[in-house]
């Protein structure tokens, strides 16, 4: 069945945190974590395994800072191709022919003129070449993750779509609440985000990362729900919240919700009527494998 198809079918889990586990797994931070796709496969694909034995439906490539910007600052920008194309052979290996490989794309981590000095053309064919690379490695679709600024993600799902034919594609934004509002760091509402990306014709449309609650993201949860309705379109809403917020323990960020409290968000996101749900920072095969045996019961 195309993922396009199997995203209809009810429940669909996605995986866990990439960074973290990667991290978990003895990688220094500040690492160029997708340039692992090239020097350390294995430790990239005993992730990916972790998360489907852990009853994920689909993995996501490491691939999430391979674009032409953010891999200028690790001196990597020519091996764009090989980064993402690798990665993506990764996960489909991992993955095999039952499960599903989603290319991942993230943020430049550049500002468009005129606010910054990106030029929208180089950004777009940055993302075409990112997500070519990745249909090249095998991918059934592409998630556009962790977006802050409303026109660096149109530009993203625009390029993506340019390439990727009937192949699906995710958009998503990361939200902190701020002021009894749920924003992007660049200001964007929740309103904006659904109805702006849901023009573009994107299959699912949601949340992931940022800096909530658990309580949080199941309201975020319910905003999405709520303003994909209000544009009267049938776009699927995604959920991938964080372990809850981080704490600083030693410098570092400390992600302290246990499996069973997260999966217990998860249903709760679930009985909103969202069927894709996967975690974002702090979360591990762990807390997968909990939603996944709450969820799956008689979900079909
Ligand atoms: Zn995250």
């Amino acid at each position: 069945m195309s993922l396009k198809e199997r995203i209809k079918q009810g429940l669909f889990l996605l995986d866990g945190a990439m960074g973290t586990q990667l991290i978990a797994s003895g990688i220094e931070v500040g690492k160029c974590n997708d340039y692992l796709n090239i020097e350390s496969s294995d430790i990239v694909s005993n992730i990916h395994k972790a998360y489907l034995q852990a009853g994920s439906d689909a993995v996501i490539t490491n691939t999430f800072g391979a674009n032409k910007f953010a891999l200028a600052r690790h001196g990597l920008a020519e091996e764009v191709e090989k980064i993402n194309t690798a990665g993506a052979k990764i996960a489909r290996k991992a993955a095999g022919e039952q499960k599903y490989v989603l290319g991942d794309i993230g943020p430049s981590g550049n500002f468009i003129k005129p606010l910054g000095d990106l030029e929208p053309k180089d950004l777009e064919d940055a993302f075409t070449q990112q997500a070519k690379a990745l249909l090249a490695g095998g991918a059934d679709g592409f998630i556009i993750e962790t977006m802050t600024a409303l026109d660096e993600a149109i530009i993203a799902i625009e390029a993506v779509k340019s390439v990727s034919g009937d192949l699906p594609v995710f958009a998503s934004f990361a939200f902190d609440r701020s002021g009894g509002d749920y924003r992007t760091m660049m200001g964007v509402d929740v309103e904006s985000a659904v109805s702006k990306t849901i023009l573009l014709g994107v299959d699912a449309v949601g949340f992931n990362c940022g800096s909530a609650t658990l309580d949080e993201y199941i309201e975020l949860a319910e905003k999405f729900v709520s303003a994909v309705k209000a544009s009267g379109k049938d776009t699927l809403v995604f959920a991938e919240p964080n372990a809850g917020k981080p704490e600083l323990v030693d410098g570092k960020a400390v992600y302290k919700v246990s499996p069973e409290d997260f999966a217990s968000a998860a249903e709760k996101i679930h009985s909103l009527g969202i069927n894709i749900i996967g975690g974002c920072c702090g979360t591990t095969p762990a807390h997968i494998a909990v939603i996944s045996k709450k969820l799956q019961v008689g979900s079909g």
